[in-house]
C-alpha cells in the first residue's frame, strides 16, 4: 500500500493549473491512490439548483453559467482520467470547501497551486497558505509562474 490513498487536486482554472494537474497525475499513480478533483465556484452567482452547495453532475441544471463549469470540470476530469463519481463542483470559498471536502472524503494529500506572493496579495492571504493553515492532512503546494505585475 502507498504512502498516499487519496489524492485530491483542487483547480481554478488558471493558466497554470495544468502544471498541478500533472504533478497530482504524477503522484496518484506512483502512489495507486484515489484520484479526486475539485473546483469550488466563487465567481457566479448560485442558481436556484436545489443542489445545495455540491451541485450535481450529472442533471442538467439549465443555467448557462453552471453548465459551462460543469463542462470545463469533466474535460478536466476526463482529461487525467478522474472517476466521475470523484469530481466535485461546489459552491462555496475555496479555501473552506477543499478543506472540508477533504476531511469529508477521507484525502491524506491536497495538491494546490502556489503563486509568488507580494504586494496586496500577500496581506490577503492565498488559497494555498489556508488550506495549508487548515488541512489536516498533507498538502504539495506546486509553485506556479508568477505573472502578476505588483
Ligand atoms: P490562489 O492562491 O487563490 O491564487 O490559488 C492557489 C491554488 O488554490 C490554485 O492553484 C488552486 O490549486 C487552488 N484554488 C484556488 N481557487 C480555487 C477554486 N475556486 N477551486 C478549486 N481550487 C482553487
Amino acid at each position: 500500500m502507498g504512502a498516499y490513498q487519496h489524492i485530491l487536486l483542487a483547480v481554478d482554472y488558471s493558466g497554470h493549473s495544468d502544471i498541478c494537474a500533472r504533478r497530482a497525475k504524477d503522484l496518484a499513480k506512483k502512489y495507486q491512490a484515489k484520484f479526486s478533483l475539485i473546483h469550488v465556484l466563487d465567481n457566479i452567482p448560485m442558481p436556484d439548483t436545489g443542489y445545495g452547495t455540491v451541485i450535481s453532475l450529472t442533471e442538467d441544471s439549465g443555467y448557462a453559467l453552471l453548465e459551462a463549469e460543469k463542462d470545463r470540470l469533466k474535460q478536466i476530469g476526463d482529461r487525467l482520467g478522474i472517476a466521475q463519481s470523484n469530481r466535485w463542483l461546489i459552491w462555496g470559498t475555496p479555501k473552506q470547501e477543499i478543506v472540508q471536502l477533504a476531511e469529508r472524503e477521507q484525502v491524506d494529500l491536497i495538491v494546490v497551486g502556489s503563486h509568488g506572493r507580494h504586494g496586496l496579495s500577500l496581506l490577503l492571504g492565498s488559497t494555498a497558505n489556508s488550506v495549508l493553515h487548515y488541512a489536516g492532512c498533507d498538502v504539495m503546494a506546486i509553485r506556479l509562474p508568477d505573472d502578476s505585475v505588483f
